[in-house]
């Protein structure tokens, strides 16, 4: 069977994304190759596809024991003979394992790097007709990687073991010093290299200031139905807290965090990947051993600590490339609290300037004017000016207007009170507020005092936010946080230079980002036929022990509901159903369809 005949029979998918053809043509002809692709840009298929066209048997390594099994669960489901060796397998089903490879009956074996390492275990592989090396998570090998785990540097030693077979490179971090240590590791230097861009297209990105989270959480949740999400914390207090005021509200929330048992751990994340728990609130260990592909949206409920973590955080939604949503919310606070954490810890110098000018470009990321997938790509190096359409900035842009008025009267505030107050003090002194505070110190009989009052408090603070941004306006760390003028500020108050600042929009008045939809037209999707193929999934995948998704994805069971086809051949036309599924859920989907008239 050629590679496409393998795409539509077997994973029941039309075409091959981005260089997914390309990559698995090299893989085949027998060259290294390494991949860098997004999360859910489909790595998965580069090595997959090859492993069936290929004689013999093809080894896939990867670090994560749920990832594995998950996997195989996946390509069983698929009638593809694959099978995992790792530590929590026991004795008997190894032997079985080996049993099933000495008949030819294993296409691909999943193994963790220790077990691929272990003495015997090489010896073993030689004897057998290995066509392939998949190294998933292959950043794992490089101390320069935001992930690194020692077990995975032997794995040098497997082109001395093998020259001849060729190995697959994959992973999804981004940044060059990364890619060329993989390479040196692997001694792979005579391979193709594939570099995805790290746009993610179907992720609506907007960021927002942090006020009454809650009650824009609720808001935001409205739109969302019955979808899964996580919403980030950075304290584990905060989970449980956010979770629990959920639950008040009537949703299906569950908090996570390092500090649970065990045994609640596994179970929220098995609810969470069952569909059963439709929100986690977690801090960011949540989520990197889950290969749930139907996260619809992520919420940041605190601004993380740089650019890397919150992209790989939004990352985990909507791997299957159906449209997800991320919504940070940032504010000065947790700003403060991230700073304070990197400047009290006992990090060397060094390490906390890196962490700090990380942070910085977070924060402006979070109140950024322009394009924000822009700034991220840019930031990891993948440098563009066009706008993506996908984020809150290009879908609504700022209305920029002319505020060197408002710049002077907040300058001129900060200069008068000594340069001794912070962010809420100067709004309170510039709209005239009787704060005792403000009497106490004398600031109400300053100058500026209340000459800002037709301005709402909300509004300075977004104001004085793009001054600080345009280096107008600084905060001192060392001092409190206090306001202090800079290098520009004069220039502003003595000659009048030109300030432009975007005018302040309520969150409810923003225009919501609309990503346009995919392949088939979802408009007709008929919600109670989605309510019962979901019923069903639940049912079938309870029943084999295996997570929903394994059995359909959400958007294979939407295009069902849309083009409820009338025979059960028309199944075929439905993304994710080649023939196996084809035959194992065929009529049970049909009777359902039937049965909804
Ligand atoms: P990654 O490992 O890069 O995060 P996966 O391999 O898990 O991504 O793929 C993400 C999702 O995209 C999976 O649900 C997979 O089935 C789907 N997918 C991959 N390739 C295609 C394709 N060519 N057409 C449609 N869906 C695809
Ligand atoms: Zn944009």
């Amino acid at each position: 069977m050629s590679i496409h005949e393998i795409l539509k029979t077997t994973f029941g998918y039309n075409s091959f994304r981005g260089e997914q053809e390309e990559i698995i043509n090299t893989v085949i002809s027998g060259t290294d190759a390494l991949v860098i692709m997004p999360t859910g840009g489909g790595k998965s298929l580069c090595f997959q596809i090859p492993a069936l066209v290929n004689k013999g048997l093809t080894i896939v390594v990867s670090p994560l024991i749920a990832l594995m099994n998950d996997q195989v669960a996946a390509l069983k489901q698929l009638d593809i003979k694959a099978a995992t060796l790792h530590s929590n397998i026991d004795q008997g089903q190894t032997n079985q394992i080996y049993q099933d490879i000495a008949q030819g009956k294993i296409k691909l074996l999943y193994v963790s790097p220790e077990k691929l390492l272990s003495e015997g275990f090489i010896k073993y592989l030689k004897t057998q007709p290995v066509s392939l090396f998949a190294i998933d998570e292959a950043h794992c090998v490089s101390v320069w990687g935001n992930d690194f785990r020692p077990e995975y540097v032997r794995l040098s030693k497997l082109k001395e073991e093998f020259p001849t077979i060729p190995i697959i490179a994959l992973t999804a971090t981004a940044d060059t010093a990364t890619q060329s240590d993989i390479i040196k590791q692997l001694k792979i230097d005579g391979c193709k290299k594939f570099l995805a861009s790290f746009e993610r297209k179907n992720i609506k990105t907007a960021s927002k200031s942090g006020q009454k989270r809650l009650q824009q959480i609720e808001a935001f949740l409205n739109g969302q139905e019955d979808n899964c999400g996580i919403i980030y914390c950075l304290s584990r207090k905060s989970t449980e807290k956010i979770a629990r005021s959920l639950v008040e509200r009537g949703y299906k929330a569950e908090a996570y965090h390092a500090g649970l048992d065990p045994t609640t751990r596994r179970r929220v994340q098995e609810d969470f990947q069952n569909d059963s728990t439709k929100i986690v609130c977690a801090t960011i260990a949540f989520g990197m051993g889950i290969d749930k592909p139907n996260i619809r949206w992520v919420i940041h409920y605190n601004m993380p600590k740089n650019i890397e973590g919150y992209y790989q955080e939004i990352g985990r939604g909507g791997r299957d490339g159906e449209p997800a949503e991320a919504l940070l919310f940032y504010s000065w606070g947790d700003y403060l609290n991230l700073k304070k954490f990197i400047d009290e810890g006992d990090a060397n110098q060094t390490f906390k300037e890196v962490q700090s000018a990380k942070l910085e470009r977070m924060w402006q990321f979070a109140t950024a004017m322009s394009c924000r997938t822009n700034l991220v790509l840019n930031y990891f190096g993948e440098y563009r000016n066009n706008e993506c359409g996908h984020c809150d900035n290009c879908v609504d842009p700022p209305k920029l207007f002319d505020g060197t008025t408002y710049t002077q009267m907040a300058l001129s505030g900060v200069l008068r009170a000594g340069q001794k107050v912070g962010v809420n003090l100067l709004i309170d002194i510039l709209r005239g507020s009787y704060k005792q505070e403000i009497k106490m110190s004398g600031y109400d009989q300053l100058k500026t005092f209340g000459v800002g009052r037709d301005v709402p408090f909300v509004h300075w603070r977004h104001y004085i936010t793009q001054m600080i941004n345009q280096g107008l306006i600084a905060i001192d760390f060392t001092d409190y946080s206090r306001l202090k003028s800079t290098p520009l500020s004069m220039g502003i108050l003595k000659e009048g230079t030109k300030v432009n600042l975007a005018k302040y929009v309520a969150p409810e008045d923003k225009k919501k980002v609309v990503i346009a939809k995919r392949e088939v037209d979802l408009s007709d999707m008929d919600n109670n036929l989605l309510d019962k193929l979901k019923k069903w999934r639940s049912k079938t995948a309870k029943t084999q022990s295996v997570p929903a998704f394994v059995i359909m994805h959400d958007k294979t069971l939407k295009q069902i509901a849309t083009l409820k086809p009338d025979t059960k051949n028309d199944l075929l036309a439905v993304d994710g159903i080649g023939k196996a599924k084809l035959e194992k859920y065929g009529e049970d989907v049909m009777e359902i369809v039937s049965g909804n008239s």
